[in-house]
């Protein structure tokens, strides 16, 4: 994994988890790039190493494209990629983070795909919402409303997606309990600022499930509060684990048993 700073980050573990579950031989490790260090001659020595791939995160997801060879129609939608394949010496760039969100909805949610016209709020419109926003309705949901602070970046994805919605975080607000799936995608309610919510709300609809990605603290407080509301929640964390899994099945083409991998994530990450 390439990025900067990654020395905490969690995809290591989760990736042993997965070539244990495959009994794959395998190595997955961090090759940290600092702000100051040259990408191009980073690039040159990744080149030199004989691997079957590598995931990239901040700050260089959109960076790493000038260095591909190839690009996968969805990740060059999104403009950014976070996972590349090396193939007889070729880089291939994909995107698996908005593919394992839903991923990881559906699985833990599976009666949501037979109902696609289900209304969706989705809170926020940053890098990780842009991909969710793509994969959704790419497995055809077709009302996503986008509710964000700078509302110019919730409406630049009605222009790629007409049949979204923009509105302001007020009207979200207003309106929260009119809708069946409430995806929190902001990163409001992280670590150290726990106690503070995107919106405020006082009912939900009946059946409602309330999504955050924030995984730190594992229950954000916008999750606890839709939780006393009686809604289902899903937690942040396990689109950490279905992005990864995404990635793992494009380097090996074997899928890992997930059983229980959720929870054993849950425990590493509240130490
Ligand atoms: P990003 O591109 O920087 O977007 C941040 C989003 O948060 C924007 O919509 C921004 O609104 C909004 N925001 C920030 N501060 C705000 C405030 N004070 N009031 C209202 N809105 C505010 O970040 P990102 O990459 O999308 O990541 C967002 C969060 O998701 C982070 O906490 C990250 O850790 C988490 N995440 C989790 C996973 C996972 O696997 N679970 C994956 C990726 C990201 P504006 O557009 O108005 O600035």
């Amino acid at each position: 994994m390439i990025g900067y700073p990654i020395q905490h980050s969690l995809s290591p573990w989760i990736h042993e988890q997965f070539l244990k579950r495959t009994n794959h031989n395998g190595v997955y490790t961090i090759f940290e790039i600092a702000p100051e260090d040259n990408f191009e001659d980073e690039m040159i020595k990744l080149r030199e190493q004989e691997l079957d791939g590598f995931n990239v995160t901040v700050p260089y997801k959109e960076k790493i494209i000038e260095y591909l060879d190839d690009i996968d129609p969805y990740a060059k939608k999104i403009g950014a990629v976070n996972t590349v394949k090396c193939k007889d010496g070729k880089w291939i760039g994909y995107n698996t983070d908005g593919i394992g969100y839903v991923r990881s909805l559906e699985s833990k949610y599976p009666e949501i795909q037979t109902v696609k016209d289900c209304t969706i709020l989705m809170l926020g419109a940053g890098g990780a919402a842009k991909g969710i926003c793509h994969a959704l309705v790419d497995k055809g949901y077709t009302s996503i409303t986008i509710a964000n602070r700078t509302k110019e970046k919730a409406q630049l994805l009605t222009e790629q997606h007409p049949s979204n919605q923009a509105i302001s975080l007020e009207d979200a607000a207003q309106r929260v309990n009119e809708f069946d799936i409430i995806i929190q995608t902001t990163s409001i309610g992280m670590k150290p600022n726990t106690e503070e919510m995107i919106i405020p709300f006082t009912s939900l609809k009946q059946g409602a499930i309330v999504s955050d990605i924030v995984y730190q603290p594992i229950v954000t407080k916008f999750l606890q509060h839709a939780k006393e509301m009686n809604a289902s929640i899903h937690l942040g964390h396990t689109m950490l684990l279905y992005q990864a899994l995404y990635a793992f099945e494009i380097w090996t083409n074997l899928e890992p048993n997930m059983k229980h991998l959720d929870d054993e994530l849950q425990h590493v990450l509240e130490g």
